[in-house]
């Protein structure tokens, strides 16, 4: 399914708008005012959209992996929640370390972890995962509900929204692609107008940063793992596509 992100709302605003200017019809001043509001949006909102949709293509998530969710949480930040839901303040990007679209999506679709996943396998069955995955081209795919806790980095699931990216050679260069700084910025900017609390925007590589602060729940100290992913070039270059909305980096916080 497609969803074509801020086009819904626009026909309704502008009835809203246009009734409100009819009903307003000898307060020229507020009309005037009225229509340019209107048209700010209308501009602002088909300049801000028209360049990127969100596809959804689910992984698996049937009670199963929910009920595996549920046992992390509670194992690893000492939680007992009746469901899965999360209060997102982070958003977190990575690169998948694949180089294509498919076989990213395959590590992240199943419900139980990979059996090459040694390194983290005595943490928990359930497989690592993420809300969304960006293609090398920029094109934008959700794969679970975002307000879900996802698997994918260590201490701050809880509070973090995750965005993979398609590339990363050898886990190590930094590959990604132009549009995947597009699209990657798109989201940020779409996550934060939707879940306002965001504060932080963070590479899986600056996660060490986060041990001390409120955000990091994790219970065992041991569990760590070493991260070159997405980079500082990606990064930076994210970063200075939103400074507008002023997201702090782990170093700030
Ligand atoms: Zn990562």
């Amino acid at each position: 399914m497609i969803l074509r992100q801020m086009h819904f709302g626009l026909p309704r605003l502008f009835q809203s708008l246009a009734m409100t200017v009819i009903g307003m019809g000898k307060a020229k001043k507020q009309s005037i005012y009225l229509k340019s509001i209107f048209l700010f949006f209308a501009i602002f909102s088909f300049g801000y959209a028209k360049d990127f949709v969100i596809i959804d293509k689910p992984i698996d998530f049937s009670p199963n992996r929910i009920s595996m969710t549920k046992d992390y949480i509670k194992v690893h930040y000492g939680l007992d929640v009746k469901d899965i839901t999360i209060n997102p303040k982070i958003i977190v990007l990575h690169w998948t370390a694949v180089p294509t679209l498919e076989g990213s999506f395959d590590r992240l679709r199943p419900e139980l972890l990979l059996t090459d996943r040694k390194d983290i396998a005595a943490a928990g069955a359930v497989n690592v995962s993420s809300h969304f995955l960006v293609d090398r081209d920029g094109t934008i795919y959700r794969l679970m509900p975002e307000n879900y806790m996802a698997r994918h980095t260590i201490g701050l699931n809880y509070y973090a929204i995750g965005i993979e990216n398609v590339g990363g050679k050898g886990d190590k260069s930094e590959d990604l692609t132009q549009a995947q700084v597009k699209a990657n910025a798109y989201l940020v900017r779409y996550l934060k107008t939707k879940y306002p609390d965001i504060e932080l925007l963070m590479g899986h590589h600056e996660y060490a940063k986060m041990k001390k602060t409120k955000y990091w729940l994790e219970k065992d100290d041991n569990y760590f793992t070493q991260k070159n992913d997405p980079g500082d070039i990606f990064m930076n270059a994210v970063r200075s596509k939103v400074v507008d909305i002023g997201l702090k980096n782990p170093s700030e916080f």
